[in-house]
């Protein structure tokens, strides 16, 4: 027992209980570290709440080759993660990698992402760049409860590309953490670290912690947590929209990028882009125009009825590739910054966590530094 006023300690503190923080902390705990997570109140910026659930590997990685394997990496590991999840908390996180196809309407957009995917191709993917363009016919043949917009020409798929329910994943994720031994502190925003002596002591509205190692996954909280403690990371939020349709007979038996069904039926339409600061409001000219084109590349969705709708906030980095990061002046502190945070889930729980205990870093993470940013040309 600390005494009354000292700080509680821990091998390592996890600041942030969204989509990465309980990912890497279920590593740490099977390593045997004593980990807490430090999350704050209900009323904040929390992505994990509002993303699409997509575990996405086509088209990731443009410019970075590394991306590219890291990205296909978690999505190999991924059975394995949402099965130990299911066997350890009997939550099924409805994982399934069917393969995943983005829809194309028109010319245009063929000759766009022919041009996109193949760099991506080029830069280092080649022949083990699992993604391939198909024509109408056979996106016809892998659809069949779908009448397809007569716009829709063909899509670029990959098959390894799947889904999750994300608030299911967040749900096991926080049980397995809390059932492992972990500590979990809600209402703990931290508002400063500071190095004492051999370990960072966080402050806390609800105390103090103390750890010799600290993960800053805060999502949006990362802007102000990483410059003091060396990590600037040059994060900026991108609005999403998402539309959820009421429930209807299962048709979609793959992920369509803009488009998921749920195990439940619903569903889940997306994903809009905008720059609008931190204003996470819903904006209805952009709703309209999902709608409009959910429509257009498949007219049956024009049946059914919106249930919901909500705008989240992504964190975009300028590349668009993730940060995985111990900074320099602050050894044993780490920056984690990703739009993937879904997506990564499973890396970052078996390979993330070998790092911050105290092995090499992967291969993948030479690429994923902050000095791209302050270093590459204004
Ligand atoms: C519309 C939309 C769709 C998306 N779709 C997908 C998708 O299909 N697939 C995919 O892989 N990704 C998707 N994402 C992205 C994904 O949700 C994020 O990458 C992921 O949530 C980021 O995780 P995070 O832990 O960094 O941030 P968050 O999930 O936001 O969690 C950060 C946590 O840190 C806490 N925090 C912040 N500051 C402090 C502080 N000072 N003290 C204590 N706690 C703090 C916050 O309260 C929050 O709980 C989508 C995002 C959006 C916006």
């Amino acid at each position: 027992m600390p005494a009354p006023g000292a700080p509680r300690t821990f091998d390592v503190a996890v600041i942030g209980g969204g989509m990465i923080g309980p990912a890497v902390s279920l590593g740490l705990l099977e390593r045997g570290l004593r980990v807490c997570i430090l999350d704050e109140g209900d009323d904040v910026l929390r992505v994990a709440r509002g993303n699409f659930g997509l575990i996405w590997f086509q088209g990731k990685g443009f410019g970075m080759p590394r991306y590219v394997e890291w990205t296909r990496r978690s999505a190999m590991l991924y059975a394995d993660f949402a099965a130990e999840l299911k066997d350890s908390t009997g939550v099924d996180i409805g994982h399934a990698r069917p393969g995943g196809l983005e829809l194309l309407l028109g010319e245009d957009e063929l000759a766009h992402r022919q041009h996109y995917l193949g760099q991506i191709y080029q830069q280092g993917g080649g022949a083990n760049y699992e993604v391939e363009f198909i024509d109408r016919k056979q996106v016809a043949d892998m659809l069949p409860n779908v009448t397809l917009g007569e716009d829709v020409i063909g899509a670029s798929y990959s098959p390894l590309d799947g889904h999750v329910n994300p608030l299911f994943l967040l749900r096991a994720m926080h049980t397995r953490f809390q059932q492992a031994g972990g500590t979990y502190l809600p209402h703990h925003r931290v508002s400063g670290v500071r190095k004492d002596g051999d370990a960072y002591t966080l402050d806390t509205e609800g105390g103090s912690v103390s750890a010799p190692k600290v993960v800053i996954a805060a999502g949006h909280g990362l802007k102000t947590l990483g410059p003091p403690l060396g990590l600037d990371i040059p994060i900026r939020p991108q609005r999403g929209h998402i539309m959820v349709t009421e429930r209807a007979q299962p048709m979609l038996p793959m992920p369509i990028s803009a488009f998921r069904q749920t195990v439940e039926g619903s569903i889940m339409l997306g994903v809009s882009a905008e720059e609008a600061g931190y204003d996470d409001t819903i904006d209805t000219a952009t709703l309209h125009t999902i709608a409009a084109r959910a429509k257009r590349t498949m007219p049956q969705l024009g049946n059914l009825n919106i249930v919901r709708t909500w705008a989240a906030l992504r964190v975009l980095t300028p590349d668009k590739c993730p940060v995985y990061a111990e900074s320099d002046s602050h050894p044993g502190i780490f920056g984690i910054a990703s739009h993937s945070g879904v997506t990564l889930a499973a890396a970052n729980a078996k390979v993330t966590a070998g790092w911050i205990a105290g092995d090499p870093p992967p291969p993948e993470f030479e690429a994923f530094t902050v000095e791209r940013f302050h270093d590459a040309p204004a």
